[in-house]
């Protein structure tokens, strides 16, 4: 059966994209492969970044695999924070203070629009391909809702008057940017040859 790593190893997301392959194709972890390397994300876009991931593997490994990036852009601050959105006030995953230094960059403007983003690169039989999902919506003046993780409790998306983190975790992966940019990845798996 063809093998395919996905450079993370957030079993969650993991078992999300195994459940979507119908078993067609077997997923590996980073740690499954024995790499423990910290792929830093030094690019400056998405982008670069999914790809800095996935080239790590294929270029060590020789194995097709796959890295995603994703973050909240936000029009009125100029698309931050962007590919700095898990260390937006300094330290990598302190999501309180990132939401509170988007809520004071925030303060006193009417225009609230915002979006998450995730873009995947896969290499696959030594050439890569791109994937992008995008949720587009708003982000509110105040934290509601205790589930998800990150900007979640901040951002309503376009067509809902409740934010990420009030959603069930099946309301949100039904439209969030991730599930949308794995749905593109998952069509492609499903066409290509094994
Ligand atoms: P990652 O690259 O997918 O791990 O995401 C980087 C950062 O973007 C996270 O640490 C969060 O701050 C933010 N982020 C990405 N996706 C989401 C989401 O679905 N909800 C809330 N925050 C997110």
């Amino acid at each position: 059966m063809q093998q395919l790593v996905f450079a993370t190893n957030n079993r969650h997301k993991l078992d999300e994209v195994s459940a979507k392959l119908n078993g067609a194709i077997q997923l590996l972890t980073l740690h499954d492969i024995g790499c423990y390397d910290d792929i830093e994300e030094t690019g400056t876009t998405f982008k670069a970044n999914a790809s800095i991931k996935s080239h790590h593997v294929y270029a060590e490994y020789k194995l097709n695999c796959f890295g995603d990036d994703s973050g909240l852009e936000i029009d009125a601050l100029n698309g931050e924070p962007g590919v700095y959105s898990a260390r937006y006030a300094g330290t990598h995953g302190n999501h309180a203070a990132n939401i509170s230094k988007v809520l004071d960059n925030l303060k006193g403007e009417t225009n609230r629009k915002a979006r998450f983003r995730t873009v995947i690169s896969l290499m696959w039989n030594g050439e890569e391909h791109f994937f992008e999902g995008t949720v587009e919506g708003t982000i509110r003046q105040e934290l509601s809702g205790s589930g998800g993780f990150g900007y979640d409790p901040i951002f309503e998306p376009e067509g809902y008057d409740i934010t990420f983190a009030e959603m069930s975790m099946a309301e949100k992966n039904a439209i969030s940017h991730r599930a949308k940019a794995m749905e593109q990845l998952i069509a492609f798996l499903n066409k290509a040859d094994k």
